[in-house]
């Protein structure tokens, strides 16, 4: 059975926002390059030559212990501490629900302060355990600017982006509510072992399109990548875009990560149709860059996303075009059962159609894994992410498990 987990014994300490009681705003420290944390420092009269030590102790803290207050920097200064205190934050988002499925996934949802004259927003985040790994899908932006004609995400505006700071806090607060830091009493020094972790992935899959938020996405799958800190192996990052081309090579050349391409159809009027960014930046455009992407081999492969709908992508001539289509790309295909949401216009792919694709795909030599629906009975699934400011109302949910059960018999 799902269930909410009630987070009101939460000390306050761990849901303040980035202003403080006076209200005034303090510069998030978390998001920061460890390249820049020197110079910030230098910012507030640390003095030259200390700056580059306490940058280094500052990351430590920051993400291999996973602190959330500077009084817990133990091997710095309690003067210093109350200097960064005064300036920076570090402070965690509220977590406003926590929920977790059946089938062990969990979904958060956390508040995060207004930026600039805006309402403080909610965004989404879910942990998806495996056999082996488990993943952490990400938001990048609260609402989209595109407008897939599947994606509940879609038909929300977009709110604003995500700043770094905020999309690797999704990363840190999973973290905590999963204790994959180390307990506050590990010795100095000690590093949490690569393996073992119940975060071994991440992928920037939750809502909005990341190549719209470069620059913050960038820096933040940077920090989540470094070595010194929370290292997550770059190969187990993956980015997933309907298609801006323009920011794709970039991505492989400054990030390094992984890439997802939401293809979904394999001709342009299909595509214009199902994923509209496909009238600025057409099918062939984008299998160029997907061609092009720096790193991508046959031991790092692109993988492309299609989502099966009933009746409009889902035949076997449209199998036949996608093999066409992806040869001599690195790739592999992943197909996603249509998550239905109340008000969209399409219908799931009947399982029987699903696997007969799969198999075409198959046997004409690609890795096609059908990706599994998780955490349905707490709308975790693909597509089905919106902020609380848009929440279903109830008669929509019901209607929504209602469709689940006919369609899928779950
Ligand atoms: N904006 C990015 C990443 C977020 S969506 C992108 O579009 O790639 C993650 C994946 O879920 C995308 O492939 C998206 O097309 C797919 N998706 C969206 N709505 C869905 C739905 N209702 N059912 C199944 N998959 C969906
Ligand atoms: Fe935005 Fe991705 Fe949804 Fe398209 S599928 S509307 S790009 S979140």
């Amino acid at each position: 059975m799902p269930h909410t987990i009630d987070l009101t014994t939460r000390r306050s300490s761990e849901s303040t926002a980035a202003k403080d009681a006076s209200g005034s705003a303090k510069t998030p420290l978390i998001g920061v390059l460890q390249a820049d944390l020197a110079g910030k420092l230098a910012d507030i009269d640390i003095p030259e030559r200390q700056t580059r030590m306490r940058a280094s102790q500052i990351w430590h803290w920051l993400y291999v212990r996973g602190v959330s207050d500077f009084g817990a920097m133990a091997n710095i200064s309690k003067d210093l501490r109350a200097k960064l205190d005064e300036v920076f934050t570090i402070d965690r988002p509220e977590i406003t629900s926590e929920q977790v499925s059946g089938d062990g996934t969990r979904k958060w949802l956390m508040r995060f302060p207004s930026r600039g004259a805006g309402k403080p927003v909610e965004v989404e985040t879910v942990y998806i355990p495996e056999e082996g790994r488990g993943t952490l899908c990400v938001s990048s932006q609260v609402g989209c600017t595109l407008t897939c004609s599947f994606c509940h995400t879609g038909t929300q505006k977009l709110v604003r982006n995500l700043g770094a700071d905020e999309i690797l806090a999704q990363l840190l607060v999973a973290r905590d509510r999963l204790g994959d830091f180390p307990a506050a009493d590990t010795p100095q020094g000690a590093i949490v072992p690569a393996t073992g972790r119940k975060i071994s992935n991440i992928v920037m899959m939750g809502m909005g399109e990341p190549l719209y938020n470069f620059d913050n996405v960038k820096d933040a799958l940077l920090i989540a990548a470094d070595g010194d800190g929370l290292s997550l192996s770059r190969r187990r990052i993956t980015l997933s875009t309907s298609g801006v081309v323009p920011f794709i090579e970039k991505t492989g050349s400054e990030i390094g990560c992984m890439l997802a391409i939401s293809l979904h159809a394999v001709n342009d009027e299909l595509r214009d149709e199902l994923v509209p960014i496909n009238k600025k930046y057409p099918l062939a455009e984008l299998l160029q860059a997907c061609r092009d992407y720096p790193g991508a081999n046959n031991a790092r492969r692109i993988t492309f996303e299609y989502v099966m709908l009933k009746g409009v992508n889902d035949s076997l001539a449209d199998a036949k075009e996608l093999v066409r289509l992806l040869k001599g790309i690195p790739a592999k295909i992943n197909l996603i059962p249509f998550n239905p949401w109340p008000g969209s216009s399409y219908e799931c792919s009947s399982w029987e159609q699903i696997e007969k694709f799969a198999d075409f795909i198959n046997d004409n030599g690609y890795a096609s894994p059908i990706r599994t629906p998780r955490g349905r009975d707490i709308l975790a699934a693909c597509g089905q992410l919106k902020s609380e400011s848009e929440r279903l109302r109830k008669t929509d949910r019901l209607a929504l498990e209602a469709m689940m059960i006919a369609g899928h018999g779950e």
